[in-house]
């Protein structure tokens, strides 16, 4: 694989070139959400000057174009992630949606006491306390997959979780917390086995890896825009047809319905059925062009530039000492962003000092405070990386850790 041009890259980013008190911002919080490039900020500006008008069968020539745009997006994800059409990609407002999307929309009309749900102890809080509510509301229990001490998933406990009595699984591709990318074919492919169905929280691997539903089989898979140089304001739910088309819609109102009486209503063709409302044009618009600008670069050159940041970055703080990280080491297994704590500094306190050098890097638990509980701290400092960082701004990141140890250690 020739490696990217990165410097052409950050061409196409204003905002990296910004400074704060003279110096640069280094943006290392892309996990969080990534830049916008011109070319996507310019679709979307295309848009509201060009054929901005809501959709849904207008007859003038502006919605039909805004009409064709919106719904053609639908075929461009299909594609992008490998799924069969347009019926089975539903956009939403983000990830935490599209699995509020399943668990109301499947979750509270199939599951009855007795059920298991299936999730990892290192699910972000949005499948996480959105499943532990279905659970309360439906008598389900909810049981985490162990996650063992380097930061793997133990698939053992999974094989005991996932058994006659799953009824879903629920499992992040990649840790926003620990970068561990899971198995989540083999743990789809176990739900299968025992006739549950398979969530796949995908929003921090469709961004950086080439990721292809089909291939992993999973019956659900979900991620967001704007953690993949795509706007705010929209996400994805992918979902198997069959499914979709047997389950009740989450959200109700115009645009969805096929016929409507005083009495009752029926529900429209998919996607269409899950997106009541006007939709997220101008951002569907915005992804699209993300998507065309991501598959320029190839998806697998941005998956080898993060690994090898992601990797340099760990061997360098690894390098320090008196500095713990999390999740495993680099390798096929470990995404592009690396959480860890400087010993006797809290990680607020680091990630302040990283400001003050106008290096951006986030403290807390990431939404993943139960995982933390387990490693025995309250929070962790994260550096997550994108196609435009560089080797020099993880030194930068390595260099600001001596302000710290003055101030604190
Ligand atoms: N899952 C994972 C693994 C994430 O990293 C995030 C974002 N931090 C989410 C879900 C939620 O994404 P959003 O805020 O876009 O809904």
């Amino acid at each position: 694989l020739e490696s990217l041009d990165v410097e052409a890259i950050r061409e196409e980013f204003p905002i990296l070139e910004r400074e704060f008190d003279g110096q640069q911002v280094v943006y290392l919080d892309n996990a969080a959400t990534t830049q916008t490039p011109d070319p996507v900020v310019d679709a979307m500006s295309d848009y509201y000057r060009e054929y901005n008008a809501n959709i849904h069968r207008g007859i003038h020539h502006l919605s039909q174009e805004a009409s064709i745009a919106y719904e053609e997006a639908h075929d461009r994800v299909a594609e992008f992630i490998g799924a069969a059409g347009r019926e089975e990609v539903i956009f939403t407002k983000n990830t935490t949606e599209s699995e509020n999307l399943v668990a109301y929309a499947w979750g509270l009309n199939e599951l009855e006491p007795g059920d298991r749900v299936v999730l990892t102890e290192m699910e972000h809080h949005a499948s996480l306390v959105t499943w532990q509510q279905i659970g309360e509301r439906t008598g389900a229990d909810v049981e985490f997959v162990r996650v063992d001490d380097d930061g793997r998933l133990d698939m053992d406990h999974a094989r005991e979780l996932i058994d006659d009595d799953a009824a879903i699984v629920s499992a992040v591709h990649v840790s926003n917390t620990l970068g561990t990318v899971n198995p989540v074919s083999e743990l789809t492919d176990l739900a299968h086995e025992h006739g549950a169905l398979s969530f796949i929280d995908g929003a921090q691997a469709v961004p950086n890896r080439p990721v292809d539903v089909d291939e992993i089989d999973a019956d659900f898979y979900a991620f967001s825009g704007h953690k993949m140089a795509g706007p705010t304001g929209i996400g994805v739910l992918y979902g198997k047809r069959e499914l979709l088309e047997e389950m009740d819609p989450f959200l109700y109102g115009g645009g969805m319905i096929r016929k409507v009486t005083f009495e009752e209503t029926t529900w429209g063709d998919l996607p269409w059925k899950f997106e009541p409302g006007t939709p997220q044009i101008a951002e569907a618009v915005g992804l699209v062009a993300a998507i065309d600008w991501l598959e320029e670069i190839g998806m697998e050159r941005i998956q080898a530039h993060e690994e090898e940041i992601a990797r340099y970055a760990y061997e360098r703080l690894a390098a320090e000492g008196d500095v713990e990280i999390y999740g495993p080491e680099p390798g096929p297994d470990r995404g592009g962003l690396v959480s860890f704590n400087l010993e006797g500094v809290h990680a607020h306190d680091l990630t302040s000092i990283m400001n003050d050098h106008t290096i951006a890097v986030r403290a807390g638990d990431h939404c993943t405070q139960p995982l933390h509980d387990e490693l025995g701290v309250p929070a962790s400092t994260r550096a997550s990386f994108y196609v435009y960082n560089t080797r020099e701004e993880v030194d930068k990141l390595v260099a600001a850790l001596d302000d710290a140890r003055q101030l604190f250690a």
